[in-house]
C-alpha cells in the first residue's frame, strides 16, 4: 500500500491529510464546508486533487463523516448535517474521485486511528468516544474497526444515561433524535454547560467551568463531578457490554484533566467486577484522530 488520504467531513469545515507508508503527514489542507451536497462533493475531490498535487499515481482514499451509511442501501442516515441523509454519499465521492473510497462514521474513525497508533495502540480491545458537541463512539477489536451487523457499533450517545437519580430523571433531557435521556445530551460539551446553567442559573462554558473547578470555585467543581460520574455510568454500561482494555476520550470534554480520576473512579464503581483494569486515557492525536482514522481505513 502506497500513500493514504484521509477526510474528516465536518459540518463546518473539510480536512484532509496525505500519510507516507510510515503513518507520517506528507500533506494537510483545511477547507470550508459549503454547506450543500453538490458543493461539498465538488469540495472533497478539490481537495484531494490539491493532497495529490505533485506526485505521481493515485492514493487510497477513506472518509469519516457523521452519521453512516445505511448498510440496506448505502444511503446516509443519521448524520447532523442533515443534507446529508438520504443521499448515497460513498457512491457518489466515489465517481466524483474516479476510485473506490471507503466511508466510515467519524467516531469510528477517532477510536481507529488511536488504536492504530494514538493512546491505546496495540490494545486488543479499545473503545473511543468523542466527547465534544454531540457525542459518539467506535469499537475496535483485533486492530479491526466493528462497524456491526446493522451500522451502529458504538452509537453510545443514543443509548440512555444509566442508573439515573431521581434529579436526572425529572430533567427530563429530549435529544434531537427524539428520545428521552440520551447519554449524547448529557456527557456532551453542551450537556455539561446545561448542567452547570440548571444547578446554579449560571451560563458559563465547558472552558469556563473547567478554569474555575481548578480554581477552587465549589459549583464548578461539583458540575464537574457530576459529569465524570455520568461519563464513569454511561462507559461502565459499554464495558458491561465489550469490556475493553482502553477507553479513548476525544472531542471539547477530553481537554478537561481533572475528568479522568473522576470517571475512572465512576467507572470502578458501576462495572459489574471485583476488578477493573480498564483505563480512561486522553486521545493522542487530538482533532488529527479524525482524518488520520479515516486514512487508515484502508489498511
Ligand atoms: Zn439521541
Amino acid at each position: 500500500m502506497g500513500e493514504r488520504i484521509g477526510i474528516d467531513f465536518g459540518g463546518s469545515k473539510i480536512e484532509g491529510v496525505r500519510l507516507n507508508p510510515a503513518g507520517e503527514v506528507a500533506a494537510r489542507r483545511r477547507v470550508p464546508n459549503p454547506g450543500g451536497y453538490d458543493q461539498a462533493l465538488a469540495a472533497v475531490a478539490e481537495l484531494v486533487r490539491a493532497l495529490e498535487a505533485g506526485r505521481e499515481g493515485a492514493c487510497s482514499v477513506g472518509v469519516g463523516a457523521p452519521g453512516s451509511p445505511s448498510p440496506r442501501d448505502g444511503l446516509m442516515r443519521g448524520a447532523n448535517s442533515v443534507w446529508l441523509n438520504g443521499r448515497p454519499f460513498r457512491a457518489d465521492l466515489e465517481a466524483a474521485l474516479r476510485r473506490p473510497v471507503r466511508l466510515a462514521n467519524d467516531a469510528n474513525c477517532f477510536a481507529l486511528s488511536e488504536v492504530v497508533d494514538g493512546a491505546a495502540a496495540g490494545a486488543a480491545s479499545a473503545f473511543g468516544v468523542i466527547v465534544g458537541t454531540g457525542c459518539g463512539g467506535g469499537v475496535v477489536l483485533g486492530g479491526r474497526l466493528v462497524e456491526g451487523a446493522n451500522g451502529v457499533a458504538g452509537e453510545w450517545g443514543h443509548t440512555p444515561l444509566p442508573w439515573m437519580s431521581e434529579d436526572e430523571r425529572a430533567a427530563g433531557l429530549v435529544c434531537w433524535c427524539g428520545r428521552l435521556d440520551c447519554l449524547e445530551r448529557w456527557v456532551s460539551g453542551p450537556g455539561l454547560e446545561a448542567d452547570h446553567r440548571r444547578r446554579t442559573g449560571v451560563s458559563l462554558s465547558a472552558p469556563e467551568i473547567a478554569a474555575g473547578a481548578e480554581a477552587g470555585e465549589a459549583t464548578c467543581r461539583e458540575t464537574l463531578a457530576r459529569h465524570a460520574d455520568r461519563l464513569g455510568r454511561g462507559l461502565a454500561m459499554v464495558c458491561d457490554v465489550i469490556d475493553p482494555e482502553v477507553i479513548v476520550l476525544g472531542g471539547g470534554v477530553s481537554n478537561i484533566a481533572a475528568i479522568y480520576p473522576a470517571a475512572q473512579a465512576a467507572l470502578e464503581r458501576w462495572l459489574f467486577s471485583d476488578v477493573c483494569v480498564t483505563r480512561i486515557v486522553r486521545a493522542r492525536h487530538g482533532d488529527s484522530s479524525g482524518v488520520r482514522g479515516a486514512a487508515w481505513l484502508w489498511d
